[in-house]
């Protein structure tokens, strides 16, 4: 294991050196290997986490979290992420779909009802915002919601929206008026995931296999007014809070996923390279493997940087729009890069189940596509830094 001295505060090194013990000795490679045969996560661990207060850590105080702690949410998921997907996907649907958005975006109705369950890990939400026709465009969602006297109506399709068939709650993105300019009408609405009208159905896919992915209907399905996040004043207003400041954190959120899963990555490697002798001696004393051992470090002594960067500009309060953008880019990509050099270090083992690079790799592979792929960070860059379009 590498050293964790960083220069960051000391609640957020105890906090590493906690979950480190905690991450080897109860999500040991055979359960990490199981999990991922079926597509599941480990609700007894989870309960321990939400034991230790961590999901208090995006909940401010008055709600009954330990305030938001920004860098030491993102230092949760990469600390997790050593045994994969399965402890940070939940941590995130929580902590971050859930306390995030609400801390950032609720009504104070909301907020009093749904922080303190978040805060102590009792509420897991779901994201709705990727449609069968719409990706990275998410301004042109088309599940249809109207307002008819107190309540709202739903009616459309989420594609992709990840453990929809264990969430309490689905962070939705609707359209109230197709024919209304791009943006203006835009909602969230928080849809419970077992409502009428509600039907969800998995899809099987490769990489981050804690749960499945799920196609999600909605038929008619009828909520009331305080469904509508932020209250009925946030109607229409739904693009503010998808490109406001939960936009950057979510961007943090999956660039910290990336990180900590190359991180496992590149030890895996080196541990092995170290083991493996070939033609007398370490593969890790053929060149051609050591320098792509500490070429994946360097690069991920990089990411690391970014990352913390970014995230204390957030959890300062000071923009980082861009900040963010550039890191999902570079860790995303970069990401992909580590994968694929440990991957050759470890030759065959690396695509047997023997080993978790194989589950890496596919998780790596799938970094620059989700919550905002690396052309999308682009295209938010050169708009930020204001290229001629
Ligand atoms: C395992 C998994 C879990 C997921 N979980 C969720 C979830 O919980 N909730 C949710 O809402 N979504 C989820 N997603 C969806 C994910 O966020 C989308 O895949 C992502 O937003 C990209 O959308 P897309 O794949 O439809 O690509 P598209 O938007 O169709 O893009 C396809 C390609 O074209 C490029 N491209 C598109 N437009 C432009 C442009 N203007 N300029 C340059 N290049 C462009 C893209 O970069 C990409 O390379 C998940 C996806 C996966 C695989």
């Amino acid at each position: 294991m590498f050293d964790v001295a960083r220069s960051e505060p000391e609640h957020v090194t105890e906090l590493r050196r906690q979950l480190r013990r905690f991450v080897a000795e109860k999500a040991p490679r055979e359960r990490r290997r199981a999990w991922d045969r079926a597509h599941t996560w480990p609700r007894d661990l989870y309960g321990e986490l939400a034991a230790m207060g961590l999901f208090g850590l995006t909940v401010p105080e008055e709600y009954g979290g330990q305030g938001r702690d920004i860098v030491a949410a993102v230092a949760v998921i990469e600390e997790l992420c050593r045994a994969g997907p399965f402890l940070a996907g939940p941590f995130i649907h929580c902590a971050f779909y859930g306390g995030m958005n609400i801390a950032e975006n609720g009504s104070s109705g909301q907020k009093s009802e749904l922080l303190p369950r978040l805060a102590r890990g009792e509420l897991l939400f779901a994201y709705g915002l990727s449609e069968p026709d719409v990706g990275g465009d998410l301004s042109s969602v088309r599940t249809r919601a109207r307002i008819e006297g107190d309540a709202v109506i739903v009616n459309g399709a989420k594609r992709w929206c990840t453990g929809a068939d264990w969430a309490d709650y689905i962070y939705c993105l609707v359209n109230s008026d197709p024919n209304a300019p791009k943006r203006q009408a835009l909602s969230f609405v928080l849809i419970p995931a077992r409502a009428p009208g509600v039907t969800t159905t998995p899809i099987e896919h490769a990489n981050l296999r804690y749960t499945a992915s799920c196609d999600v209907h909605f038929d008619d399905v009828r909520l009331p007014l305080g469904a509508i996040v932020g209250g009925p004043r946030k109607w229409n207003r739904g693009w503010e809070m998808l490109a406001g400041r939960a936009l950057d954190v979510e961007k943090l959120e999956i660039s910290a996923v990336a990180f900590g899963i190359a991180q496992a990555a590149m030890e895996e490697a080196w541990t092995y390279a170290q083991e493996r002798v070939q033609f007398g001696k370490p593969i890790a004393a053929h060149q051609a493997i050591r320098h792509k051992l500490v070429t994946a470090r360097t690069r991920l002594e990089a990411c690391r940087l970014m990352l913390y960067h970014a995230a204390q500009l957030a959890h300062d309060g000071k923009p980082c729009a861009a900040e963010t953008s550039m890191a999902k880019l570079f860790i995303g990509d970069t990401g992909v890069e580590i994968a694929l050099a440990c991957q050759q270090v470890m030759g065959a083992y690396a695509l047997s189940d023997a080993y978790d690079m194989e589950r890496n790799v596919r998780d790596l592979l799938g970094m620059p596509i989700v919550g905002g792929s690396s052309d999308m960070q682009k295209n938010n860059l050169a708009a930020l830094w204001r290229l001629p379009s």
